[in-house]
């Protein structure tokens, strides 16, 4: 038979790399807690017009990225290419802002993109992030951006942080204008994603990865210098806030992120390490997307990281429990076996039971396999053995044998 194999782009993720995946996730969610967000578990699958009309219909998501379906009632939807869209419809579906105060939220998860599969991106890739709704205060801006600062210096990864203002929607306007004339000018010599974005989507011609884009970009206007009074007032009060909660950070006047939804403050972690796909977290505001999307005018801001990214340049693991494997010498003694492992467990420590039969030579290097760091051989008496100093004890009751498992663990 032949053998089925996964699709393109999509991956398994087991043994070490599970292990690093659940580091990533566990660090950012204690932190999360600690800053007070509250989860939300979002739908796989939405309607494909939140993402158009969210995303934006001129971006590279929503042209050619997106997972897209009818189902089975006729209805156009997509997989979930982000977070940020389905988290705004929930806040504004679930009436969230009728509650009073302002909500934080955190969300994780699978998110699906049709892109060209190389290290570091994924068609099924993962995302953790976050989100505040209702807070227009710059205090918000500075805190996002100082907790993601705080998970990935506790994942010890080595980055550097770029910060930009978009201005607000008026800024960004006459900026746009400024930025299409100038382009305009070498419109020729830009690479053709560029040529279509001149009037599709400007500002990614900032973005573009090509060297004579990149080239030609150098010299374009800026968008920090049509900042209004208003929007350049909260990104010196965003660097004051951030030099007070000692982030160091690069401002970059070209970043401008691929998503249309972004106003204000954007922000981007970036690592040298894994080449091209070096963006390892990113966010901003969106003053306008909740309102855009039906919801009352709700300042709102977020970010997101990439889950696998981060697993790249995870080095060390935190240190796991010791693995205690009990093995009876004979079926004899499985009952005894199976309680004694359960009594390990009840107090909390990692016990497996040995499931396969066999010699007694045989479970010992079925044990060693599993990496145990004792073993219980279980008879009439119970035998400890420390796999790594091959020491052997002998006890004669379970508490007397699990008080020694205490002091040497
Ligand atoms: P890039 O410029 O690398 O395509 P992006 O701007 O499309 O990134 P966002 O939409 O901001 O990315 O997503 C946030 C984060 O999710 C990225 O910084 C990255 O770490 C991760 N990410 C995005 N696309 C992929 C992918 N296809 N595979 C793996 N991770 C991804
Ligand atoms: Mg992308």
């Amino acid at each position: 038979m032949s053998k089925i194999q996964k699709i393109r782009g999509f991956q398994d993720i087991y043994g070490e790399e599970a292990k690093k995946y659940r580091y990533v996730v566990d660090t950012f969610r204690k932190v999360f807690e600690f800053y007070n967000f509250k989860e939300i578990i979002l739908p796989y699958v939405e309607d494909i017009s939140l993402f158009k009309r969210s995303v934006g219909e001129a971006t590279d998501i929503v042209q050619k990225e997106m997972y897209v379906f009818t189902d089975k009632g006729g209805r156009e939807v997509a997989l979930r290419p982000e977070g940020t869209a389905s988290c705004v419809r929930a806040y504004i579906e679930e009436k969230m802002y009728a509650e009073g105060g302002y909500h934080k939220l955190f969300y994780e998860g699978a998110m699906f993109r049709y892109e060209r599969p190389q290290a570091g991106r994924y068609r099924q890739f993962h995302q953790i992030g976050a989100e505040i709704f209702g807070v227009s205060s710059v205090l918000a801006d500075a805190e996002l951006i100082s907790m993601v600062d705080n998970v990935l210096k506790k994942l010890k990864i080595n980055y550097k942080l770029e910060i930009n203002s978009l201005g607000d929607f008026q800024s960004r306007k006459s900026y746009t204008e400024h930025l299409v004339n100038y382009l305009k000018k070498y419109e020729n010599q830009l690479c053709e994603t560029c040529q279509k974005r001149i009037e599709l989507n400007p500002l990614r011609v900032l973005d573009c990865k090509v060297p004579t884009c990149k080239e030609i970009t150098k010299e374009a206007p800026k968008i920090t210098e049509f900042l209004s009074e208003e929007s350049q007032k909260r990104f010196l009060q965003l660097k004051e806030y951030l030099k007070a909660l000692n982030v160091d950070f690069i401002e970059n006047p070209r970043l401008v992120r691929g998503l249309d939804y972004y106003t204000d403050t954007v922000f981007e972690f970036i690592t040298e390490e894994i080449g091209a796909q070096g963006t390892v977290a990113a966010g901003g505001r969106y003053d306008n997307l909740v309102e855009q999307l039906g919801g009352p005018p709700t300042p709102a801001l977020g970010f997101a990281a990439g889950i696998e990214r981060l697993m790249l340049l995870v080095k060390d693991l935190p240190k796991e429990k010791p693995l205690i494997t009990v093995i009876p010498i004979t079926p004899d003694y499985n009952i005894q076996s199976i309680q004694l492992s359960n009594k390990l467990r009840n107090i909390n420590l990692k016990s497996e039971t040995m499931l396969k039969e066999g010699s007694l030579k045989s479970m010992l290097k079925t044990a060693d396999k599993l990496k145990s760091d004792f073993v219980v051989f279980v008879s009439d008496k119970y035998e400890l053995k420390d796999m790594a100093s091959g020491q052997q004890e002998i006890f004669y009751t379970q508490e007397d044998l699990i008080e020694a498992l205490k002091d040497k663990i």
